[in-house]
């Protein structure tokens, strides 16, 4: 039965429920008068419920799916302004012992050489991340016991932060790695990680049984559940994705607002990120054979509403999709982007992009100077801030700040200033060129002008020498 409270996976998520849920949008995908007061309620900036969500994604009517999209853009900027965070994913191991059928990694794929990371090879690849300007990685790695242990995670973290070449250093680790115990989220805790992430792939327990043939993700309740498991070892900021394409969006659209319904009941917040991936071609793996793959259309109805239905979630896409869509994507409520990712184990190091070895195929293959000077050709800030995290601002901490509107007042000043430290140490003359008229114009717009005359200190401090500053 469906409880929201419970800490059984299939009762907060539970599929009469969603069944229950799809059929009430249906009836209701023309009701002018509940989705004129569901779009009233989003407009309050509280969220919705994964059954009003719904309603809204059922919905066809042109005009209301206008005033959505309006909606999310003005909420996406009311919270986040125009600042993009910029983060890079870093593959520590390609070992896995598990059969996902829509991954190249899995166990039975024989094409692809497996490789390992030593922490001297995590240390070249942590220098040429520095090099291009990165400052927030995302590490992944499969799931194998023998091969990428918790220990040797553990190591691969310390080596990360301890790494500081010229003036660069990594300053946030975000932690993708299967579920785990919560022993072990204690120990990652612990080793000082931001947020936890992991993709549900799917919520329709069913597919996701036939997905995940073989290993110990075949477990759904075990990986449904990990993030109270998480929470319970004292990580407070939790990640949360479906890999859109596997079963029917809208299935998994009320699967994904319902699990962060249950994280917000049980612990008191709910997911720091979404993350939005699709299915997408890859060594062994061929996107049309899955059969509910998505248009770019529909991709952006979800974006669009989960925008409205989880205002304080950042939400995250990847070099999956490409600059096009990227751009379409920020406008309705994309928070965060990676920027020159190479999703190959070692593939910082390697002077071609190695295609046989990457998880999936790259769109957008700019370089991260690029994609920086392409973010404020459109207007955003592109920023490098990891201050929240450093300053303990996480989890409910995190979410009252952002409630209360005062994490405005941090992340503005804060994406100034670590994107002149960029411009200083590692951009283009161009980019360096656009990104200081930027900051000029931009400085004006921060509220306060104590914190105005704070910034135009540090940024002279940072053209002396001096390095992270923040709010
Ligand atoms: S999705 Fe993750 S767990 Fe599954 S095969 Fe790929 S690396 Fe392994
Ligand atoms: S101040 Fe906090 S919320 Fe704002 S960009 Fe920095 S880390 Fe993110």
């Amino acid at each position: 039965m469906y409880d929201v409270k419970s800490m059984c996976a299939d009762d907060f998520i539970n599929d009469d429920e969603i069944r229950d849920t799809l059929a009430y949008a249906d009836a209701h995908k023309a009701d002018v008068e509940l989705i004129d007061q569901i779009i009233e309620k989003a407009k309050l900036r509280k969220g919705l419920t994964h059954r009003e969500a719904s309603v809204l994604l059922a919905c066809e009517l042109p005009d209301k799916l206008a005033e959505v999209y309006e909606l999310a853009e003005q909420i996406k900027l009311d919270f986040y302004g125009n600042r993009i965070v910029i983060f890079a994913p870093l593959y520590l191991s390609n070992y896995c012992v598990n059969g996902c059928v829509y991954c190249p990694y899995h166990m039975k794929n024989k094409h692809i050489a497996r490789k390992k990371l030593t922490q001297e090879e995590v240390a070249r690849e942590v220098i040429a991340l520095q090099d291009m300007g990165h400052k927030r990685l995302a590490i992944e790695a499969g799931e194998d016991p023998v091969n990428n242990p918790i220990e040797y995670i553990l190591d691969c973290i310390n080596t990360i932060y301890s790494i500081k070449h010229k003036n660069g250093a990594i300053r946030r680790v975000n932690v993708n790695i299967a579920a785990t115990t919560v022993e072990n989220y204690r120990r990652l805790k612990d080793a000082g990680i931001g947020t936890y992430i992991l993709f549900q792939e799917t919520y329709h327990k069913e597919s996701y049984l036939k997905l995940h043939p073989t290993g110990p993700k075949h477990d759904y309740n075990y990986h449904t559940e990990a993030m109270d498991r998480a929470m319970e070892g004292g990580i407070d900021d939790v990640g949360l994705g479906v890999l859109f394409g596997l079963e029917l969006y809208r299935y998994e659209f009320a699967g994904l607002l319902m699990h962060a319904e249950h994280l917000e009941a049980v612990h008191g917040v709910g997911p720091h990120t979404i993350s939005m991936p699709r299915v997408k071609h890859a060594d062994d793996i061929d996107p049309n054979a899955f059969d509910n793959s998505i248009s770019d259309e529909i991709f952006a109805k979800l974006c669009a509403l989960i925008r409205i239905a989880v205002p304080y979630t950042g939400m995250i896409i990847s070099t999956r999709e490409s600059q096009d869509v990227r751009e379409k994507l920020l406008r309705l409520g994309i928070s965060q982007v990676s920027g020159a990712s190479r999703t190959s184990v070692g593939g910082y190091c390697e002077e071609e992009r190695p295609h046989d070895t990457e998880q999936f195929d790259v769109s957008d293959q700019r370089t991260l100077d690029e994609v920086v000077c392409w973010l404020m050709d459109m207007g955003y800030i592109p920023s490098f801030c990891t201050a929240c995290y450093r300053e303990g601002r996480t989890g409910d901490r995190f979410m009252q700040l952002c409630k209360s509107k005062q994490i405005q007042n941090c992340c503005h000043p804060n994406a100034l200033m670590t994107l002149d430290e960029y411009l200083e140490d590692y951009a283009s003359p161009h980019t360096r060129e656009v990104g200081r008229a930027l900051i000029q114009k931009e400085i004006p717009t921060i509220p306060s002008q104590k914190v105005q005359q704070i910034v135009r200190e540090n940024l002279d401090k940072i053209k002396q020498g001096s390095r992270d500053f923040r709010f």
